[in-house]
C-alpha cells in the first residue's frame, strides 16, 4: 500500500522518489554534518519547483511533515519521519550583470554564484565557505565577508519562489505578500520550501583578504589586541578571530595542523593601498607564523577562513555579545584559551556592526542585528562523544552570558531547541503569526511551531546507534 502510494508520487515528479528504507536513500540524504543521519519515511530528490510542489501536496495528503536539505551544512537534528525533499539537483544559476542580480535554484552552493558573478566584477554576500547552500544560508540571515558594508545576505533578496503548505507555488515579493516576504528572509524554512531566490549582487572592483596565524603562546595578547582593534575598523572591513584546535591530518593547512593556534581573519572591500595601514596594529602585536593578508580576487575568499571542505561530524553552538570588554576576553581565555585542554575545533568571535546593525532596505525577520560580536563554537562530535561535545560548546557560550544580548544568529544558533530564542520577542511573535497564517498545520515544523520542544528521541545528541 505504502509502496503503491510512493509509485503514484514517483509518476508525478521528474526527480527520484525513494522509500526511506531504500539503500540509495542513505546516500541521497547524507548531510555534510556527519553527526546527523537522517531516516525519513520517503525522500524526494527534486529536479524542479513542480517536483517540490508535488512532494508537498503528497505529504499534506498523507499527513507527513516535510523537511528539506540542500547540503547538510546546517543539519543539527535528524529527520526521523515524514518526507525529506533534497534539492541537490536544482542547480540553475542566472546572472543579470546589468541589473546586478542573481537568480538561483534551491540546491545551489555559493561557489556557483561566486564563479558566475566574478567575470562581471560582481559578488554575492557569501560567507566563510563557498560549499554552503545559498538558500539555507540566506533564509537564516547570512553573515559573510562583505557584511559590515552591505548587511546580511537576506537584506539583498528581491523575491522568493516558494511552495507553501497548501502545495501552491508562489513568488513572494514586497508587493505580492509583504508579511511572508518579511518572514521568509530570516525565519528560514518554517514558512515553505524555497525553490528559487532572486537577490542583488554587489560590485567588488578591489578586494583583499587573508589570515594571520599566531602561535598559542601569543594568543592571549593577540586576542586582547583584536578586541580593542576590531571595533575601530571601517565598515569596508570584516574581521574575526578564532582559537583553533585542528587535527594533525593532511587536509588541515600546515601551520594549523595538530596544534592550538589563533587566527585573525580579515577582509577589505576597497582600495588595496589602505590594507597595510589597517592591519598594521595587529602585525605589531606578535609575529604570525603565517600572514596571507593581501589583495585577492573575491573568488578566492575561501582562503580567509580555510573552513573544512570534507564532511565531518560536528556540534555547533552560538550566541551574540553586546560588547567585548577585557573581562569577556579573559573569560573566554579561561574556558577555551590555549592553556585549556578542551576538544573544541573552533572558538570564534566575529565583529558585527555597520550595515549588520541597520534595518534592511525592505525590513525582514533576520535575527541578531543588535549584536556587536557573534560567538560560535564548533566541537568535533563523532556519535559516542556528541553529548559531551555539545555540553562543552554550549559551556563556552554560557560562560560569556554576562555580555550576551540573549539572542543569536539563526545560522550559528546550533540546535533547533534553542533557536526560538534567536529573535527578539516582538520579531518572534510576528513570525509566529505569519507561520500560523501560512502553515497552520505545521507541515514544515521549525522552531516557530513548537516552542522549545525537542523530544529526546529526535535529539541530534542521541548517538545514531542508540536510535
Ligand atoms: C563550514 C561552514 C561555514 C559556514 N559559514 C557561515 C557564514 O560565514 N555565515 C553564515 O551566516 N552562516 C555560515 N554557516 C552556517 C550556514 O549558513 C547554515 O548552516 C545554513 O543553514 C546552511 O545551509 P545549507 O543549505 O548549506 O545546509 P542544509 O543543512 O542543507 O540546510 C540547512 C537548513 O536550511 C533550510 N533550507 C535549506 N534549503 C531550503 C529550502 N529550499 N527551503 C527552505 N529552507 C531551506 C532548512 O531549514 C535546512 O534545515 C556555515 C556553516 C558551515 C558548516
Amino acid at each position: 500500500m505504502q509502496a503503491t502510494t510512493h509509485e503514484t508520487l514517483a509518476r508525478r515528479v521528474r526527480g527520484t522518489v525513494l522509500d526511506g528504507q531504500d539503500p540509495q536513500a542513505a546516500a541521497e540524504v547524507a548531510a555534510f554534518n556527519r553527526a546527523v543521519t537522517h531516516h525519513p519515511a520517503v525522500v524526494v530528490a527534486a529536479r524542479d519547483a513542480d517536483d517540490v510542489a508535488e512532494a508537498v501536496r503528497y505529504a499534506a495528503a498523507q499527513g507527513l511533515p516535510v523537511a528539506v536539505q540542500a547540503t547538510g551544512h546546517g543539519a543539527s537534528r535528524p529527520v526521523d519521519a515524514g518526507l525529506l525533499v533534497t534539492t541537490r539537483a536544482m542547480q540553475g544559476v542566472h546572472i543579470d550583470p546589468v541589473a546586478r542580480r542573481a537568480r538561483v535554484e534551491a540546491g545551489v552552493r555559493w561557489r556557483s554564484v561566486i564563479d558566475a558573478a566574478a567575470p562581471h566584477g560582481l559578488a554575492p554576500l557569501s560567507g566563510s565557505s563557498s560549499g554552503v547552500g545559498v538558500v539555507g544560508y540566506t533564509t537564516g540571515g547570512g553573515m559573510g565577508h562583505l557584511a559590515r558594508r552591505h548587511g546580511f545576505a537576506a537584506d539583498l533578496v528581491r523575491s522568493v519562489d516558494l511552495v507553501t503548505a497548501d502545495g501552491a507555488r508562489r513568488t513572494v515579493s514586497p508587493d505580492s505578500d509583504p508579511d511572508l516576504f518579511w518572514a521568509v528572509r530570516g525565519g528560514q524554512s518554517a514558512f515553505g520550501l524555497v525553490t528559487a531566490l532572486e537577490f542583488d549582487l554587489v560590485p567588488v572592483p578591489e578586494f583583499a583578504g587573508g589570515a594571520m596565524i599566531f602561535r598559542a603562546d601569543d594568543a592571549p595578547r593577540v586576542l586582547h589586541a583584536w578586541s580593542a582593534w576590531a571595533p575601530t575598523l571601517p565598515e569596508e572591513v570584516t574581521t574575526s578571530v578564532a582559537i583553533l584546535r585542528l587535527p594533525a591530518v593532511p587536509e588541515v593547512p600546515a601551520p594549523l595542523r595538530g596544534v592550538v593556534s589563533l587566527a585573525v581573519r580579515f577582509s577589505h572591500h576597497g582600495p588595496a593601498e589602505r590594507v597595510a595601514g589597517l592591519v598594521a596594529p595587529m602585525r605589531r602585536v606578535a609575529t604570525p607564523v603565517l600572514d596571507s593578508i593581501g589583495p585577492m580576487p573575491y573568488a578566492a575568499v575561501d582562503a580567509i577562513h580555510m573552513d573544512p571542505t570534507d564532511p565531518m561530524p560536528a556540534v555547533a553552538r552560538g550566541g551574540l555579545l553586546g560588547s567585548l570588554p577585557e573581562a569577556a576576553v579573559e573569560t573566554l581565555l579561561t574556558v577555551a584559551g590555549p592553556g585549556v585542554d578542551v576538544p573544541l575545533a573552533v572558538v570564534e568571535l566575529r565583529l558585527m556592526g555597520g550595515a549588520l546593525g541597520r534595518p534592511a532596505p525592505v525590513p525582514n525577520a533576520v535575527a541578531g542585528r543588535e549584536g556587536a560580536f557573534s560567538v560560535s563554537v564548533v566541537a568535533p562530535a563523532p556519535p559516542p562523544l556528541a553529548e559531551v561535545a555539545s555540553a562543552l560548546a554550549g559551556g563556552v557560550v554560557e560562560a560569556l552570558a554576562p555580555w550576551s544580548t540573549g539572542t543569536t544568529l539563526v545560522n550559528f544558533g546550533g540546535d533547533r531547541s534553542t533557536l526560538a530564542r534567536a529573535w527578539a520577542p516582538d520579531v518572534l511573535a510576528r513570525l509566529r503569526a505569519v507561520k500560523a497564517a501560512v502553515d497552520p498545520g505545521d507541515v514544515f515544523g521549525g522552531p516557530l511551531g513548537t516552542p522549545d520542544a525537542v523530544p529526546a528521541a529526535v535529539s541530534p545528541l542521541v548517538p545514531a546507534g542508540a536510535r
